[in-house]
């Protein structure tokens, strides 16, 4: 009997894991044609500042419509790209686009807005990044100053010497950078000090909860607030999505909010739209 469900167990697991490795493997080779296709294509959300709703910058976010696949969202298709070498080709192209998308609202004469990039781990490892970067933006006329590249505590912390070397360069560039996702990761304070981020985001696993009840996350955040401005660094809030954790973020001295209380991530169009009222 009790090899009978051993068996039957295994049997189960390993249709399982088929089937992973298969709809893995559908998905890899579909992401293989997707620059070629051209089925990537930008979302940007709005960060607004706490103290009056103002727009004061947009996070571009990648989005695929695969025509074999439909809609497959980056949380899926990200780690995949990141574990067989795609990343490096598609955050390229998400630079160039959101610099391209920039200069266009630029010469539309919309209110101007910081555009943040997500940068990559193995992104980061590139020799000539930063004066990669910096051509694309010349290129496109676009100021090094209205540019933001998210990191986060991982590619810092991957190799933390490489990683101090060009976060100054990519600052002394005229860059911006910001560390996403703070919280989940590991990094020490010392670190956060050397590295001299512009901006800290603070992870949405500690705002899903933000409430006046739940004491250990309000206390979390405070001293991720204290931090941050203690060295400086603004504070944008992630994934915002109730009028209670936006007032408990505003009791708190957080500078900005993202999230779906002010927008979800919008088309070019949508987003123009936005901003010509603003
Ligand atoms: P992220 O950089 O932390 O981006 C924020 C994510 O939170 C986005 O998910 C955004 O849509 C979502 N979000 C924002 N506000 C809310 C909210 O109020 N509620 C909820 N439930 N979600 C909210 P998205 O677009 O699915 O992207 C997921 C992750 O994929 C990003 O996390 C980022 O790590 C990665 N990613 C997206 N685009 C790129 C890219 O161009 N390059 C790289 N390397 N990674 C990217
Ligand atoms: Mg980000
Ligand atoms: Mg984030
Ligand atoms: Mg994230």
């Amino acid at each position: 009997e009790a090899k009978k469900k051993g068996r039957n167990n295994f049997q189960v697991y390993s249709d399982k894991l088929h089937a992973g490795a298969s709809e893995q493997l559908a998905l890899l080779s579909a992401l293989n044609f997707a620059m070629e296709r051209q089925e990537f294509s930008l979302a940007f959300q709005p960060q607004v500042a706490m103290k009056d709703r103002r727009i004061l910058g947009v996070e571009a976010l990648l989005r695929w419509h695969s025509t074999e696949l439909g809609e497959v969202s980056p949380g899926q298709f990200i780690p995949l790209a990141e574990r067989s070498g795609l990343i490096g080709e598609i955050d390229k192209w998400v630079f160039r686009e959101a610099a391209r998308q920039a200069r266009i609202w630029q010469d539309e004469g919309l209110h101007e807005v910081v555009i943040s990039v997500n940068l990559s781990a193995s992104r980061f490892d590139e020799p000539d990044l930063v004066e990669n970067l910096q051509a694309i933006a010349e290129e496109e006329r676009i100021a090094p100053g209205t540019i933001e590249l998210e990191l986060t505590e991982a590619v810092a912390l991957q190799n933390p010497e490489q990683a101090l070397i060009t976060i100054s360069a990519l600052r002394e560039a005229g860059f911006r950078v910001a560390l996403d996702d703070f919280g989940t990761g590991y990094s020490s304070i010392s670190y956060l000090k050397r590295f001299g981020f512009d901006k800290l985001k603070i992870d949405k696993s500690f705002i899903d909860d933000l409430t006046i009840e739940n004491a250990t996350d309000v206390a979390i955040v405070r001293g991720i607030i204290a931090l941050a401005k203690s060295l400086k660094m603004a504070t944008v809030a992630e994934g915002v999505e109730t009028e209670e954790q936006w007032r408990s973020l505003q009791e708190l001295g957080c500078d900005e909010v993202q999230g779906y209380i002010f927008s979800r991530p919008l088309r070019p169009d949508q987003l123009a739209e936005l901003l010509s009222h603003s």
